[in-house]
């Protein structure tokens, strides 16, 4: 049996039918922005492997780390011992993330993040005298993971909730953030979303531990920008109603936006913060959730004290090794010119999509380019014109989109471009 039939027949792909599977890739090696196929064939990976591998893949510095960590200390439990690559990784983060949030807890990956900052925003009411505080709001359109309690954030639509009705955590669901990025905020707050966000949080408030939301940019809900006005008045009704706000920065982390974070690009800091994907420039999986001295402080001096989770591999050596090697690349700034002139070229790169038949949308923030269909788009009919263009492209729902790595020169940017107007034109 060849390796792509034992594929086929065997394993399971991301939300793929056993039975029924799409077309897969065998890819033989990466390196930089660039994958390449058992075939030879190479593709420019748009997507950086989910939206993770910002300094290209097999990156030399990070791949140095990992193999002196490795040499030393793979893995190691976390709890009664410590080592260095922890230490360091949490003074980088502390330092880097916005002031206040100052307690970080390792964990292996972003779904396994939401689940631990929805279990300190509980503890935290519980030990704050508010046990009946177990509940969360969200905006719709969200995007937070695939594990339970993720998954109840998550858009209820997109979310299949209603394959899991009974399974499910209750939620409060707010409308979607109205406001784009490039709108005028309006005053009016039934127009700008504001009024939906507070009688939600008003009328449940007693019920509700924390807002989650992905600030900024909602991401696989659907690629939306959203006005960062509306993050500065939902801080300010969490205050009101002492309910904890956690940004999910998984995906927007580490530059992606064009600022080092969301919060940073709205002047927002949140009680909890959720770091993945990008933390170790996407080399292994790894996760932190930061949370404030205030939470800390509070889950500490209530009953039991402890925060209860302990992950078999939190704060593995080596994953912490590559994300230090990976915020070191970060740390000259350079990525924050790299990232405006990947802005700079797709935003003029995609303009042509505009005036396409079937284009609802384009817009272009930081390393994030969508070009919206007024149609839903198959990813598996995009597979095959990856090949073809170069570029490896995976479209969602009606969005194609890029994530691209940092790293890109300007004509490997012009190169993707134009593979997403042929699959605009094309699919
Ligand atoms: C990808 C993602 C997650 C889930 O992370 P996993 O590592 O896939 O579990 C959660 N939230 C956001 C915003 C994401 O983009």
């Amino acid at each position: 049996m060849t390796d792509a039939a034992f594929d086929r027949d065997h394993l399971w792909h991301p939300y793929t039918n056993v039975m029924a599977p799409g077309p897969t890739f065998l890819v033989e090696r990466a390196e930089g922005a660039w994958i390449t196929l058992q075939d030879g064939t190479e593709m420019i990976d748009a997507m950086s492997s989910w939206w993770c591998m910002i300094h290209g893949h097999r990156h030399p510095a990070i791949t140095a780390a990992m193999h002196a960590q490795i040499d030393r200390l793979p893995h190691v439990m976390f709890g009664g011992l410590t080592h260095r690559p922890a230490v360091e990784l949490g003074r980088r983060l502390v330092a880097m993330t916005p002031e206040g949030l100052d307690h970080v807890f390792y964990c292996d990956s972003g779904s396994v993040a939401v689940e631990v900052a929805m279990k300190m925003a509980v503890q935290h009411q519980i030990a704050a005298g508010n046990p009946g505080r177990t509940r969360f709001a969200t905006p719709r359109g969200g995007y937070h993971g695939d594990t339970w309690k993720a998954m109840s954030v998550c858009d209820p639509v997109n979310g299949m909730h209603h394959l899991f009705e009974g399974a499910l955590n209750i939620q409060y669901f707010a409308p979607r953030p109205p406001i784009t990025l490039d709108e005028d905020w309006p005053e009016d707050d039934e127009e700008n979303g504001i009024a939906a966000l507070s009688r939600l949080l008003h009328e449940h408030g007693d019920q509700i531990a924390g807002l989650i939301l992905e600030p900024m940019v909602q991401g696989a809900g659907g690629m939306r920008f959203y006005h960062p006005e509306y993050l500065r008045r939902a801080r300010k009704l969490c205050d009101e109603l002492g309910i904890l706000m956690i940004f999910d920065e998984i995906a927007t982390g580490f530059g992606r936006t064009g600022e080092m974070f969301a919060a940073d690009l709205a002047g927002v800091t949140p009680d909890i913060m959720c770091l993945g994907k990008a933390l170790t420039g996407g080399h292994l999986s790894f996760a932190a959730v930061m949370a404030s001295g205030h939470v800390a402080r509070t889950i500490g001096g209530g009953e039991p004290g402890l925060f209860m989770h302990g992950p078999t591999f939190m704060g593995n050596p080596l994953a912490c090794a590559a994300a230090c090697a990976s915020l070191d690349l970060l740390a000259d700034g350079t990525w924050r010119d790299r990232v405006g002139a990947i802005a700079q070229r797709m935003e003029a790169g995609l303009a042509p999509a505009r005036e396409m038949p079937g284009v609802a949308d384009v817009r272009v923030l930081g390393a994030i380019a969508v070009i919206e269909m007024d149609h839903v788009v198959s990813a598996d009919a995009a597979h095959p014109i990856s090949r073809e263009t170069g570029v490896w492209l995976r479209p969602f729902g009606c969005n194609i989109y890029a994530m691209p790595p940092f790293i890109l020169a300007p004509h490997e940017i012009d190169r993707v471009c134009a593979a997403m107007l042929r699959l605009a034109r094309e699919l």
